[in-house]
């Protein structure tokens, strides 16, 4: 069965991405539509937001049956976008292979290249380079702002990831370039600890691992010695000193947030759509470390889907260097909308508080100034 919910087009086109996965129901999808509205508008790029998906996972499914899937799921969803009505994008199970079927369906349909139709695109057919890095890299430069301000460093933080797909290995690979140490992957199985952190020839392993589509990550372990696997455990079990939920929503609950806490995590930023729970958010807050949410820290995901949308408008492509200035960019002046609102009497930051009132305000504002819309 597929979804869309198209939440809010006040600020542009409905935005947001597709996830196929065996738990997608409406109720997800409509969580992470009203989530995603509120995070494209803090990138101040001109989108709107909306989900999708299905509850057809490409785990263990091949190539063809994929592409048969995606083929039919377009069949029906061409006629709800459109480069100036909806541009969906990739999520959780849906990247670059899903993409590119899903793609190339709508153009066999609507007989038009329509570039900015989708984003995520391949490079060869109007994708947008650094988009497959650009979740991962956007957290850690929002992370980075945070730590600045709290007078703390990332560089040798030991830091600990769950998941190890695109937006995990994106993380870990800006997290190692910035002097950081990765210390655990997780996936549905187990946790992997890495206790000299990542290096470039594990990070680039990653992609092996995902692409092996058997969703478990004890194989890392086999290849890289002196890692260990623990089956059953998550991310959370290990000692660190940051803590990126890079996988689903719900994924550190209460329970993990006590351990994180008792083991000295002084910062955790969601990179996950709502990767805690209410419990573990609280518990953190409570504690006074450093939180951030998924729709402040995972928003250069999306910003760079409309750098990209952008570039097909205008018929370009822009240089690495380009689109990684951009989407710097586009995080620091999140990082500055949410200690704008969030800021309290004591100096602290509610980043919470200032992401959600960051995002309201300019949807709301975009309504008002539209009339009833
Ligand atoms: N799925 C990503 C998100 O949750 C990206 C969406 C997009 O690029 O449209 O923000």
């Amino acid at each position: 069965r597929g979804y869309r919910v198209q939440y809010s087009a006040a600020l542009g086109p409905y935005k947001g991405g597709l996830r196929f996965a065996s738990n997608v129901n409406l109720s997800i999808i409509k969580f992470l539509g009203f989530e995603q509205t509120f995070k494209d508008a803090l990138t101040c790029l001109p989108i709107g937001g909306a989900k999708g998906g299905s509850d057809f996972s490409p785990i263990g499914r091949s190539d063809g049956e994929v592409m048969r899937f995606c083929q039919a799921f377009m069949t029906e969803f061409h006629r709800h976008i459109g480069q100036d009505i909806d541009c969906p994008a990739g999520d959780v199970g849906v990247g670059g292979r899903e993409v590119g079927y899903l793609y190339g369906q709508y153009r066999r349909i609507v007989g038009a290249a329509e570039f900015g139709a989708m984003s995520g695109k391949d490079i060869k057919t109007g994708g947008s380079i650094l988009r497959p890095e650009a979740t991962g890299f956007g957290a850690l430069y929002f992370v980075q702002h945070m730590l600045q301000l709290a007078g703390k460093k990332l560089e040798g933080a030991k830091i600990a990831i769950s998941g190890f797909g695109n937006v995990a290995w994106g993380a870990s690979k800006k997290a190692t370039e910035l002097g950081a140490k990765v210390i655990a992957i997780s996936g549905p199985d187990g946790v992997v600890t890495i206790p000299n952190g990542m290096n470039e020839e594990m990070i680039d392993y990653m992609l092996e691992l995902r692409a092996s589509n058997r969703n478990i990550v004890a194989p890392f372990a086999e290849k890289f010695a002196g890692t260990t696997f623990t089956p059953g455990k998550k991310a959370w079990s290990v000692k660190c000193d940051i803590a990126l939920p890079c996988a689903f929503q719900n994924e550190l609950n209460g329970d993990d947030a006590a351990e994180l806490l008792k083991n000295g995590t002084w910062c955790c930023a969601e990179v996950s759509n709502m990767g805690c729970t209410p419990e573990a958010i609280h518990a953190f807050q409570k504690a006074g470390i450093l939180f951030a949410p998924g729709k402040a820290v995972n928003a250069g995901g999306v910003a760079t889907s409309g750098l990209e949308m952008t570039q097909n408008c205008m018929h370009i492509s822009w240089s690495g260097k380009e689109v990684d200035e951009k989407l710097h960019f586009i995080m620091a002046s999140i990082h500055d909308a949410c200690v704008k609102f969030g800021k309290q009497k004591d100096g602290h930051i509610d980043y919470v508080k200032g992401a959600n009132i960051a995002g309201f305000m300019k949807v709301a504002q975009a309504m008002l100034e539209q009339g009833v819309l």
